[in-house]
């Protein structure tokens, strides 16, 4: 039993299909309100001075009149921890401070984000114990309280989701959804594309819908024109053509995607933004979903159509390890 987060009595209280069961003794519940693994790691940043500190997570750290919660007004990076280390945190940290500057938040700092994950990260290596187990690291950054104007930032690192490593190996059966609008950001400037926004309802409605079909993911397009994952990059191989959506208005630019594209370029691969079809994908010799933390998975068909399988093992290689850049 482990007691890691100061002031607070939290600890594994039994082993369930491998994963330590995290309980916290004091508890009106009788003990048992936390969940399966390792306890949350939280660090909880000031974003006026960029200090931080530890979160116990059996205690509330957002208010009820925070925006990010009312509004979804804010927004956040999920990266992987991998052997004591985030991964690929420059492309995140650069996506992150340029989304704020977008929504008018304020700025943090390159070195402020890297001290608090330093810290979430050691915080992580620390409630693991001996084994060095990957984590899901999260940024939140919201408007914060509306009744005082500042802003909320915190991370947090948790198990990565258990069945990643099963969709890496058998692939995910794909439901293509029309994103029902077409962004103009020269019209609209407000609409703050490229930051990865909090609001992702629409996403999750349409991952249910997906799955009521019997699907396991979606690849948002619009008309025939293929635009990303719903929590993903698409990325397709054909002989020596690597090729992904351009990012843009309504194509998250993915880190992934960039490692990916700088690991087969050094390979040899031609890697290039292009507009993508739906039928370009039915061509493919091998589609891909890449994203930081449930990393590189094939794509096995689209709304029930098998796609190729034929991705290069020596490609299909490279796309894993990038998820470790
Ligand atoms: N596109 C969307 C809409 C996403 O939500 C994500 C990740 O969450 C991605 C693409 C992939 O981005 P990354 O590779 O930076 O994780």
């Amino acid at each position: 039993i482990r007691d890691r987060v100061r002031g607070c009595r939290l600890g594994a209280v039994g082993i369930h299909e491998g994963r330590n069961v995290w309980r916290h003794d004091n508890h009106r519940s009788g003990g048992i309100i936390g969940g399966m693994g390792h306890a949350p790691v939280i660090v909880v940043v000031e974003p006026f001075g960029g200090s931080s500190r530890r979160q116990n997570p059996q205690l509330p750290h957002i208010f009820w009149d925070d925006l990010g919660l009312t509004r979804a007004d804010g927004i956040f990076e999920s990266l992987l921890v991998h052997e004591g280390r985030a991964c690929n945190v420059e492309r995140h940290v650069e996506r992150f401070l340029a989304g704020a500057k977008k929504l008018d938040l304020p700025e943090l700092g390159r070195d402020a984000v890297l001290k608090a994950t330093g810290e979430a990260v050691a915080g992580w290596v620390d409630e693991c114990g001996d084994e060095l187990v990957d984590g899901k690291l999260v940024w939140t950054f919201t408007r914060g309280r509306a009744s005082t104007g500042i802003p909320s930032v915190w991370m947090t690192v948790t198990d990565v989701p258990a069945g990643n490593a099963k969709l890496r190996e058998k692939g995910v059966k794909v439901k293509l959804c029309e994103k029902g609008i077409t962004l103009h950001p020269e019209k609209a400037p407000w609409i703050a594309s490229g930051a990865k926004s909090l609001g992702y309802s629409a996403t999750m409605a349409a991952l249910r819908a997906a799955k009521a079909e019997g699907m396991d993911d979606v690849i948002w397009v619009d008309g025939d024109r293929v635009l990303e994952g719903a929590t993903s990059t698409v990325i397709s191989i054909k002989g020596k053509k690597v090729r992904t959506p351009p990012s843009g208005t309504d194509v998250l630019a993915g880190t992934t995607q960039q490692a990916v594209f700088e690991t087969l370029t050094a390979a040899g691969y031609a890697c290039k933004e292009k507009e993508l079809s739906v039928d370009k994908l039915k061509e493919a010799d091998g589609v891909w979903l890449v994203s930081s933390v449930r990393g590189a998975v094939p794509v096995r068909s689209l709304d029930g159509e098998k796609l190729n399988r034929n991705t290069p093992d020596d490609v299909a290689r490279l796309l894993a390890e990038a998820m470790f850049s």
